[in-house]
């Protein structure tokens, strides 16, 4: 039997302080519940912290700009002066916020806001899950106090890799092939000039062929953080990021694939003489692994046909963006389908677990055929998935029920009482 060194009785244990995880808890919170948060990093932020993405996709329907997902996510756009108090339409659809450093600080600042009622554990990772008479009945988690085991009345498994769903032995899936792994990076001093992406993407072409590089896309080059400094997204390593020693594999190989394109450019790219690698990651971005198997399981039928839920508590708008496991040359063909649906519902069932009755899944791994989560995974849908799940969980508490028990409806109407709102 394992030794706990230290133990914890909370109302709502958030395991995974990513997208998700911090509307989760701060949800949570905001609605009374007593909250802890474990993150494995030692900053919250998920994608955007752990891999260095800057990207706020799913804010605004793409074809009229209209803001489709408030609560939180708008909160921190605002927060990083990237939209108005008031404001019902953005430009760009896809807005990007400036620094993944200041995010870390803002989060901070948000989770630190709510005093007592969340204890933030970073450097702390979700490691086993022990269930009794339909429950999560105890997580344990190991950091620098050794393992640590939590109580709580209701959890949610923000992982991204629905490791908590997955352990407690509640139904999950696992789409074969998964989708490649990238990891980002930035390269500084980089002077822009008209032939660079052109002549880049030449450069991966004979790096792919002499041997050097197993394989890429795009390359994408943007510029969002400085004129003179590219934020890359290029790399394309497969594999299963469930597995620790794939996972290993995949980060060496990432590590090794970044090196190689910055040398091939600066080698002979004309705009990269005088550049240097500023740094990667620090995580390699994982897009897909185990998903839940939920009450309800969205389809990409259920998207295209834009179905009404009466429990729809998130709003989806972006495209089918599902990477294969090859080289993809230019942008067009980078991401299966892309096929851009019009602003859809994400219903609370799909965020229910099956077999457990305090257990809820929210962020990337939620319950979604491969097809629908190409387009649900992206940061901002996976906020307003994290909030509708802390705001669930904390009226649980409070009506004495459990989250599978509760109905959708309520989610809704107390998300749309506090501004969260609308869906579709
Ligand atoms: C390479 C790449 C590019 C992408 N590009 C875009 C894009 O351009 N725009 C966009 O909007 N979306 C993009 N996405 C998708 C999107 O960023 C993610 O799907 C989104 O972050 C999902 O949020 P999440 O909270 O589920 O996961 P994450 O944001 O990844 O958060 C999961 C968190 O859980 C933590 N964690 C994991 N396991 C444990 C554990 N056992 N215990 C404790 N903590 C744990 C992790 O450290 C992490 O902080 C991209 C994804 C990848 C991988």
């Amino acid at each position: 039997m394992s030794k706990a060194r230290k133990k914890y009785q909370v109302d709502v244990l958030v395991c995974g302080g990513g997208c998700a995880g911090i509307a989760a808890a701060i949800a949570a919170a905001r609605n009374n519940a007593k909250t802890l948060l474990l993150e494995r990093a030692g900053f919250s932020g998920g994608i955007i912290t752990t891999v260095g993405l800057p990207f706020f996709d799913g804010i605004a329907d793409k074809k009229t700009g209209r803001i489709v997902v408030r609560g939180i996510p708008f909160e921190l756009l605002l927060k990083m002066g990237r939209t108005q108090p008031n404001a019902t339409h953005i430009k760009p659809h896809n807005p990007t916020i400036k620094s993944t450093e200041q995010f870390k600080v803002l989060a901070d600042q948000l989770l630190e806001s709510h005093g007592e009622q969340i204890k933030v554990l970073y450097h702390t990772t979700a490691c086993e899950v022990f269930t009794q008479n339909g429950r999560v009945s105890k997580v344990l988690a190991a950091n620098k106090d050794g393992l640590i085991e939590i109580e709580a009345r209701q959890v949610i498994d923000c992982t991204g890799d629905g490791d908590i769903a997955a352990w407690a032995d509640v139904p999950v899936e696992k789409t074969k092939p998964l989708m490649p792994m990238t990891l980002h990076f930035r390269i500084g001093n980089v002077r822009q000039n008209p032939q660079l992406h052109t002549k880049a993407r030449e450069a991966l072409i004979q790096a792919e062929k002499a041997g050097k590089l197993p394989m890429f896309y795009g390359p994408g080059i943007i510029y969002c953080f400085a004129d003179d400094e590219a934020y890359i997204h290029a790399v394309r390593v497969s594999g299963d990021a469930t597995d620790a020693e794939d996972l290993s594999r995949a980060e060496m190989q990432g590590r090794s694939d970044a090196w190689a394109m910055f040398e091939a450019w600066k080698e002979s790219v004309p705009g990269f003489e005088k550049s240097y690698f500023i740094n990667s990651g620090p995580y390699i971005g994982i897009r897909e692994t185990r998903r839940l198997v939920g009450q309800y399981v969205l389809t990409e039928q259920d998207i295209r046909s834009q179905k009404n839920f009466d429990d729809a508590i998130a709003t989806g708008c972006w495209y089918m963006d599902r990477h294969p496991n090859h080289t993809t040359i230019g942008t067009a063909n980078d991401s299966g389908t892309g096929y851009q649906p019009a602003p859809y519902d994400i219903p609370y069932r799909a965020l229910v677990a099956q077999r457990v009755e305090n257990l809820l899944v929210a962020g990337r791994c939620h319950s979604a055929t491969a097809a629908a989560a190409s387009s649900t995974r992206v940061t901002v849908t996976a906020m307003a998935m994290g909030q509708a799940a802390g705001t669930a969980a904390a009226i649980a508490i409070k009506a004495k029920t459990s989250v599978a028990a509760l109905n959708g409806v309520d989610v809704r109407e107390q998300l749309t009482a506090q501004g969260a709102g609308p869906f579709t």
